[in-house]
């Protein structure tokens, strides 16, 4: 029999809605799984049991009254640990923040709740969402269920390595640069970004306001367009939130690519990306030409800049939103005894980690009177041009494909002490979000050694409709059902 923690959100909701099992029976399976899979992985940082079980019995509850919300009534579901929970431990991985209880809860958690979601608890992050590897987490680093011995992506690689392991059936990162796409990659499964103001941000912890969106974690494309539509849609809380209608993705899966304008990113399938990736995103490129699309080439020519911008622009950011941090307002005070400034500047340098602190001042660096210019100034024309390259693509194609990220999940500690080569790894997915644009990863194969591989489809600002279309036939071309190795049932505690 299968285990139920291994089912889909779509299976789980149609056996919770037939009533072959019940939304306790879901909590139950992922947290056995979670207690066998955690002393390897630890992807979560907290384990909500008894709130999970009170909102499992009230959606069984609600089944029993006939009374169904949607499509995630029941079902289990994680949250990166950067977004607000009322009354639940919310640190951003960072000491800063430790034992911190928000007054409230975040608008994408307050959603999920409406929705009659359960929400297992809080997932490992890299601090402040800053990093690709989970391990600049202030609470211990997060394994990938593939392998253990690699990374499972950042920053969001708690929420990535939960679904992949089947200790939550989704999850929700957040996406600055590619915290979302990246680590979904890496670790096997689906991971989306909305377009900039879909969703909105309300409660969760800034750190680059231009750029950070909160999206999805699934199995399937169909789950991914279940819980983005469950989070998506104005708030009066989030004046960067957009007012109007929100993309109908139910209607767009299975329709196929036959007249689809397909672009493959040149710049993106160069130097830097390992043969293997290259080569799985290529056969998937055919393939959906083979299924009728058009394939071209298309060239990002300033997507080459992306990278060095998007390093000026997310730490001049963070140094803002991070200053409010002072050991006054929130988490940790240093028991240093001084002046008022003695205190903040000891806070500051106590709670904070090394990354954190690196980008805190580069930021301030490139913000500062004579260089802001020169930086920062520099960084935002940059990002205009990226932009324009985007603008121009999508005049000829409908959506744009390349890898997900240069190479497959690599080894814990290899790049920890070599932030440019850490920083490389976000270089395919940076560029929609200097755009502002949707973009979505969908496991397509594996390499040689068994890490899988994601394809990334990127499509114009509000065109998510268009970018699950081209995903759910990516997803049913590749036909990759295989499951990472910790997601097996058989396996033990070590
Ligand atoms: N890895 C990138 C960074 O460290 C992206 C992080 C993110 O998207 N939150 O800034």
């Amino acid at each position: 029999m299968t285990d139920l923690a291994d089912l889909t959100i779509a299976e789980a909701g149609a056996g919770l809605r037939k009533g072959e099992f019940s939304s306790v029976d879901l909590l139950d399976a992922v947290t056995r799984r979670a207690s066998i899979t955690e002393a390897q992985l630890h992807a979560y940082l907290t384990l909500d049991a008894k709130g999970a079980r009170a909102a499992a019995e009230a959606a069984d509850a609600a089944f029993a009254d006939g009374d169904v919300a949607g499509p995630l009534q029941g079902i289990p579901i994680a949250l990166k640990d950067n977004m607000c929970t009322k009354g639940v431990t919310t640190t951003a991985s960072s000491q800063i923040l430790a034992g911190w209880k928000p007054p409230y809860d975040a608008t994408v958690v307050r959603r999920l709740k409406e929705a009659g979601a359960v929400l297992t608890g809080k997932t490992n992050l890299d601090e402040f969402a800053m990093g690709s590897s989970t391990e600049n987490s202030a609470y211990g680093e997060t394994r990938n269920p593939w392998n253990p011995d690699h990374v499972p992506g950042g920053s969001s690689g708690g929420s990535a390595a939960t679904v992949a392991a089947g200790s939550a059936f989704g999850a929700l990162g957040s996406d600055t640069g590619g915290s979302i796409r990246q680590p979904a990659a890496l670790c096997g499964v689906v991971g989306m970004k909305p377009t900039y103001g879909l969703v909105s941000r309300y409660g969760l912890i800034a750190f680059a306001s231009s750029l950070d969106q909160i999206g999805p974690f699934s199995r399937t494309v169909a789950d991914s367009a279940v819980i983005l539509d469950a989070i998506a849609g104005w708030d009066r809380r989030d004046s960067t939130s957009i007012d109007g209608p929100v993309p109908n993705l139910a209607g767009s899966l299975d329709r196929g690519v036959k007249e689809l304008r397909v672009g493959i990113v040149t710049e993106l399938m160069g130097e830097g990306i390992d043969p293997q990736v290259k080569a799985a995103v290529s056969t998937t490129a055919s393939q959906l030409e083979a299924a009728g699309a058009e394939l071209v080439e298309v060239s990002l020519p300033s997507s080459e800049y992306a990278l060095s911008a998007y390093y000026l622009i997310a730490p001049a950011e963070c140094s803002a939103n991070l200053a409010r941090f002072d050991g006054v307002r929130y988490g940790h005070r240093s028991q240093i005894e001084g002046t008022t400034e003695d205190m903040m500047a000891h806070s500051r340098a106590e709670g904070f980690g090394p990354e954190v602190i690196r980008r805190i001042l580069l930021g301030t660096y490139a913000l500062s009177a004579g260089y802001y210019d020169a930086f920062y100034g520099q960084a935002q024309r940059v990002r205009t041009l990226v932009r324009t390259d985007f603008a121009e693509a999508y005049e000829k194609v409908d959506v744009l494909v390349s890898p997900t990220s240069p190479t497959t999940a690599f080894r814990v500690g290899e790049r920890a002490a070599d932030p440019i080569a850490m920083y490389y790894s976000d270089v395919c997915t940076i560029p929609s979000n200097l755009a502002g644009d949707p973009a979505i990863s969908v496991p397509i194969g594996v390499d040689d050694t068994g890490l899988p591989i994601g394809f990334q489809i990127m499509a114009p600002a509000l065109g998510e409709e268009i970018m699950y279309q081209v995903a759910s036939a990516v997803e049913s071309i590749a036909g990759f059902t295989q499951r990472a190795v910790l997601a097996s049932s058989d396996v033990v505690a070590p």
